[in-house]
This record gives C-alpha cells, sequence and structure tokens, in this order.
C-alpha cells in the first residue's frame, strides 16, 4: 500500500510536467488561468451567475480556443477547460458535456481575428433593451467601446424550432455576422455577447455594459431627457487593466477565507 501511496503521490507532484508533455507550454497554461480567474470574477459581480460563458483564443494557435465544459462559472477549475477548433468541435476524443452554445465563441473567431476574448451572458437590464424600441446608448466614459452602436440579432430569423438558443453553428454564424466589426451584439430575447482583445478588456466591458443599461433605464424611468456621451470621448481606462488587477486580489482574498 505504501508503494501505491508513493507513486501516486509522485504522480500528483509532476502533473505539471505530464500536462506539458501533452502538449501544453507556459503560455497556455497563462490562458487557462486567466480565463479560470475570468470565469469566477463575473460570476462574483453577477454577469455569469450560473449560466453563460467565457472563452479565450488559444495563444499559439489562432484556430482553437478555449472555454469551460458545461458548468457554473464559479465552479470552473483548471481541469474543467477544453479546447477546441473554430466549428466548436472538441480537439480531443474524450470530451465531458459542452455547453449548447459553445457556436457563439467560435463563429465569432472565425470572422474577428482582432477578438482573443468572448462573453456571452443573461444580465437582466441589458437583456430589456434587446426587447423593446429604446436603444442602449453609452450614458458615461466607460461605456464609450460602444459609441457605434449595438446590433440586435432575432433568432426568429432562423426559425423558432430551438427557441432563442445559438445552439448550431448557422446561428452561431448568423450572430457573429450581425456582430460584424462591433464589441457588442444585443440577442432580442435571450441576452448579449461581448467581445475583446484581451480577458480583462471583454470582462470590464461586460460588467460596464450592465452598469450603464442599470443607469440609462434610472434615466428613462424618471422621464428625463438624457445627454449621451458623444463621439471621440473614449476613456484611457478603456483597457480596465486596473479594475483587472482589483478584482484578481478580491479574487484571492475570497478564495483565502
Ligand atoms: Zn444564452
Amino acid at each position: 500500500m505504501k508503494k501505491i501511496a508513493l507513486v501516486l503521490a509522485c504522480l500528483l507532484a509532476y502533473m505539471p510536467l505530464l500536462a506539458w508533455a501533452q502538449g501544453s507550454t507556459p503560455a497556455v497554461a497563462a490562458a487557462i488561468e486567466e480565463l479560470v480567474a475570468a470565469n469566477r470574477i463575473l460570476a462574483a459581480q453577477g454577469i455569469l451567475p450560473g449560466y453563460g460563458h467565457i472563452s479565450i483564443r488559444h495563444p499559439q494557435n489562432p484556430n482553437r480556443y478555449f472555454i469551460s465544459r458545461s458548468l457554473a462559472p464559479e465552479l470552473v477549475t483548471a481541469g474543467d477547460i477544453v479546447e477546441l477548433d473554430l466549428d466548436s468541435v472538441p480537439v480531443s476524443s474524450s470530451t465531458p458535456r459542452l455547453y449548447l452554445e459553445r457556436f457563439i465563441h467560435g463563429e465569432i473567431y472565425k470572422i474577428r481575428p482582432d477578438i482573443n476574448a468572448v462573453v456571452h451572458n443573461h444580465t437582466p437590464t441589458v437583456i430589456s433593451f434587446g426587447i423593446g424600441s429604446t436603444p442602449l446608448k453609452p450614458v458615461f466614459h466607460m461605456a464609450a467601446f460602444f459609441l457605434d452602436g449595438i446590433p440586435i440579432w432575432d433568432y426568429r430569423d432562423f426559425g423558432t424550432a430551438n427557441g432563442a438558443l445559438v445552439d448550431t453553428p448557422a446561428r452561431g454564424a448568423g450572430l457573429a455576422e450581425a456582430l460584424a466589426d462591433r464589441p457588442v451584439v444585443l440577442m432580442r430575447n435571450h441576452g448579449v455577447t461581448v467581445v475583446g482583445s484581451t480577458v480583462p478588456m471583454v470582462v470590464g466591458r461586460s460588467i460596464t455594459l450592465e452598469l450603464n443599461a442599470e443607469i440609462q433605464s434610472q434615466a428613462l424611468a424618471r422621464g428625463d431627457e438624457i445627454v449621451y456621451l458623444e463621439q471621440d470621448e473614449e476613456s484611457p481606462g478603456s483597457a480596465f487593466d486596473r479594475s483587472w488587477d482589483l478584482w484578481l486580489r478580491q479574487l484571492e482574498a475570497a478564495q483565502d477565507d
């Protein structure tokens, strides 16, 4: 028994080296670590409460991306991350259950080489702008990233048999086409998809979008005549690096508790 325990202890100790031998690299390990942190930060911020997902493009192979298996984002660990090609097909043959809406990610990476991270979420105040006629528009400087407007993708253009889910490659491609060169696409009666060149950027944009929707809704409810943000007022904080450092620190503190 002692021998078996010793062998197991050695295997566990050398797991990182085994992963390396299977094709992992420091860049991949760092990307996966960042993706795990982003899952937990977005859960803590109320952006991914049980449903929704975030992905990151493979740092060394632009034709692949990493995303969690089907799991609540707050529970995601490095062992839950799977590697998919841009058709959203798993690279490994032994793959657990995947998110039904993974096609959102693969189809956007296909047509947006400038994008390295994608978030899909169902935040309530943002959704409210995908069901009516009032456009979601930037009301404060941190929201300048969507000054050019937000398109709305309507699932009914693809038939209603599958409901509003983006659960086929065709629906994913349609959503990516609606997004075009923008940072955000609203999904009617469903949610929103946000993209960015980095993980901190897409996390910051997702949080800021819901905050903007709340502020705009409050002003609309008062019946105010709103002064929206005007062109060319993009904030120097638009990369969200400072916020990312804070969120990481808060995540570490929560894990230490
Ligand atoms: Zn969804």
